[in-house]
């Protein structure tokens, strides 16, 4: 692809997303919510998980600990407990206990590097909590978008999990155009649930299908 062609391919993409998003986002609780510790915490209960089955969970879980301090007091054993129905261990609960310590009553951090210290909040969750709370424009990789751009740009990875490729990163970040960042995260992370899936994608029915470089070579082995 030339110069011209990824950057026209791109504004194509990054149009198709949001068109695709009005009708098919996801409806989950917490993309309507504004407060960075709550979407902290559902990122923690979300990592060995799918999303739609712990829905009610999550939401009676955050109703258990409303605030970083209900997070670090209280017996550690009962939060382990509160944590199996999620498949999480003690590891996790220790991670949870120490973000509860670490925020106590201090204000959440905007900071994208200030979010990435604290405990038990990886790459992933401090992305979606700087994009989805915050508002900026943040790429958002786990697997799914991932998978997305490099089928779309064709992107040829070696060696390496996609997801930490430089390639991926700079093409996700560059979908952005630091325009309606929740909107085109959202869109790549449904799209990768729903349609884009690792098997047996659903190139017919994906917004992306002509400007998709994996749909074309699987028309022309067809
Ligand atoms: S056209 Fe197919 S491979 Fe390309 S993004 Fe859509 S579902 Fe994925």
């Amino acid at each position: 692809m030339n110069y011209m062609g990824v950057s026209s391919r791109k504004a194509r993409v990054r149009r198709a997303l949001l068109r695709w998003g009005r009708s098919n986002f996801r409806p989950f609780w917490w993309r309507q919510v504004k407060d960075p510790y709550t979407l902290a915490v559902v990122e923690v209960l979300l990592r060995q998980t799918r999303a739609t089955p712990i829905q009610a969970l999550a939401k009676d879980f955050l109703s258990k600990y409303p605030t970083p301090r209900s997070l670090a007091i209280g017996p550690q054993s009962q939060l382990e407990a509160d944590l199996l129905p999620f498949g999480l261990n003690v590891q996790r609960a220790e991670q949870l206990r120490a973000l509860g310590e670490s925020l106590g009553d201090q204000s959440f951090p905007k900071k994208l590097e200030a979010i990435l210290r604290l405990p038990g909040v990886g790459p992933y969750a401090a992305s979606a909590i700087s994009c989805f709370i915050f508002g900026r424009a943040v790429p958002v990789i786990d697997v799914n978008i991932a998978r997305i751009v490099q089928r779309v740009f064709g992107v040829e990875i070696i060696k390496g999990e996609p997801r930490k490729n430089k390639e991926v990163a700079q093409l996700a970040q560059q979908l952005l155009d630091g325009k309606q960042p929740r909107r085109i995260n959202w869109a790549l992370l449904d799209l990768g649930a729903l349609v884009c899936t690792q098997r047996r994608p659903k190139c017919s029915q994906c917004p992306l299908l002509r400007s998709c470089s994996y749909a074309e070579l699987l028309e022309c082995a067809a």
